[in-house]
């Protein structure tokens, strides 16, 4: 049964405490006329904190949720909610933070199962004499399952609800992503060279045009993306190829854009201008445009990714591993940029840790702009959660707690001893807490994770598999 959600018609008061120089709310907010008050309802869970990341930026003290048939319909004081509803199933939420799900903006997830076979190399070093090689020797439908399902498994433990990701046999990632509850931007990735499963770029292009309408028709949990892998890897003709197609199909694309000095050097070499002005002369920027990295752009570069309402999402941990630089994500934001966050893959990082991300984020600018007030907590939790769903087009149906949004929640377990004492819930969320902290995982209004234990994948056996996939590759690779 789906809710009818009447709004304009909601309360909403709120006392704020000044705690430690942090504003606190307590706030009760319902939005359900009160003849049509639902007395059951799936599912409530709480939080000593729930951080809701509206436009008010509410915290709400012992605070609750309700959820039904995946919906959010309603936020307030528990004591409210307990009032208002009872529900198929609690989740307490005494000593624990409860707040919107982490939106990871790029990543390459099945590439977990490459973790930790090429570091301290040069981003063209690295993906030229080992990444794409390793890839077309390896990369196989079985891979792409066990490493999705691994990558899927570590994202629900860190509480990761939503992710963009592009690689190879798309549709055998989807069915994991389907199956283990996540939600995601998919793309299949589209490059001009041989890449696993497909000779070059007609059949990798044919492939991910399938794909997008494959996955459009069932409107799930999975958005259909494309992927070209970057404007240095595919041709002018083939992205602009690839653009129309987006435009026609209606669908998101994700690429890599703007990350490396020498992929400067070689957009200029061959089209004389930077990589965003280059996409944009073949009509990306017009499209749905979900561009990681971007470290080098130009200030007018600048101006066109906030005119075109491009997501850009910074992945500081990739780029300071591949010594890509420091993209100027506060001058972004400044100039009305949305910006996300991402992990990238495992090969460039060394995991799928957002909480990583966001500590990073927030320290990284500061120290080399020699300015403590940049990127302050709440504007990198922002980034994380509501900004981030925003920058992936993801932000109609989640990013924030609010009523009508889809009930994808985590919650945090502050009883450690790095959690205590709290004066400041945002600053505890981007400086103290760790992935490890994360004890519950809730997608669409079902729950993947509870009192730290995953529900939807078997951990065992997905470890049993990924290290039977990387002893076949340790013995390849020895026989050479
Ligand atoms: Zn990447």
């Amino acid at each position: 049964m789906r809710i009818k959600i009447k709004t304009g018609i909601g309360t909403m008061s709120y006392v704020r405490l000044l705690i430690s120089g942090f504003i606190m709310s307590l706030s009760m907010q319902t939005s359900l006329a009160s003849s049509e008050k639902i007395k059951t309802v799936d599912l409530i869970v709480q939080g000593r904190y729930v951080v809701t990341m509206d436009p008010e930026n509410l915290v709400i003290e012992y605070g609750a949720v309700a959820v039904n048939d995946g919906v959010i319909v309603a936020v307030g004081s528990a004591p409210d909610i307990a009032a208002d509803f009872t529900a198929k199933k609690e989740i307490d939420g005494k000593d624990r933070i409860l707040l919107p799900g982490l939106v990871n903006g790029h990543t390459h997830a099945a590439m977990v199962l490459f973790r930790g076979m090429a570091d301290d190399l040069p981003l063209m070093e690295w993906l030229q004499n080992y990444i794409f090689p390793m890839e077309a020797r390896f990369v196989d439908p079985e891979f792409i399952e066990v490493g999705m399902k691994l990558a899927c498994l570590e994202m629900i433990r860190g509480g990761t609800t939503s992710f963009v990701d592009m690689y190879f046999y798309a549709d055998r990632g989807a069915a994991v992503i389907e199956s283990c509850g996540l939600r995601a931007i998919l793309g299949s990735s589209s490059i001009d060279f041989p890449s696993p499963g497909f000779k070059g770029w007609d059949d990798s292009f044919a492939a991910a045009v399938k794909f997008v309408k494959n996955y459009k028709s069932r409107s799930g949990r999975v958005t259909p993306a494309f992927a070209p892998h970057s404007p240095y890897t595919v041709s002018a003709e083939h992205m602009a190829q690839l653009s129309k197609a987006a435009t026609e199909l209606n669908a998101p694309i994700t690429t890599h854009l703007s990350e490396d000095r020498a992929e400067l050097a070689l957009i200029l070499d061959r089209y004389n201008t930077t990589p965003i002005k280059h996409v944009a002369s073949l009509g990306l920027l017009g499209n749905k445009l979900i561009a990681a990295h971007v470290v080098h752009p130009t200030d007018e570069e600048i101006k066109l990714l906030a005119k075109y309402k491009v997501g850009v999402i910074h992945n500081p941990t990739s780029n300071l591993k591949t010594a890509a630089g420091i993209s100027p994500v506060p001058e972004m934001l400044k100039q009305g940029v949305r910006v996300g966050l991402g992990t990238d893959g495992a090969v460039s990082n060394n995991d799928l840790d957002m909480w990583e991300e966001i500590r990073l984020a927030a320290l990284l600018h500061k120290g080399v702009n020699y300015d403590a007030t940049l990127m302050p907590a709440e504007v990198v939790m922002h980034m994380a959660t509501k900004g981030g769903a925003e920058a992936v087009g993801l932000d109609h149906l989640v990013g924030d707690i609010v009523v009508g949004k889809r009930a994808d929640l985590i919650q945090l377990d502050l009883s450690g001893p790095h959690m205590t004492p709290l004066y400041d819930v945002i600053s505890h969320l981007v400086y103290a807490a760790r992935s490890g902290d994360v004890v519950t995982t809730i997608v669409d209004g079902h729950i993947l994770m509870e009192d730290g234990k995953v529900l939807t994948l078997d951990a065992g056996d997905i470890r049993q598999k990924a290290n039977d996939i990387a002893a076949r590759i340790t013995r390849a690779l020895s026989r050479e």
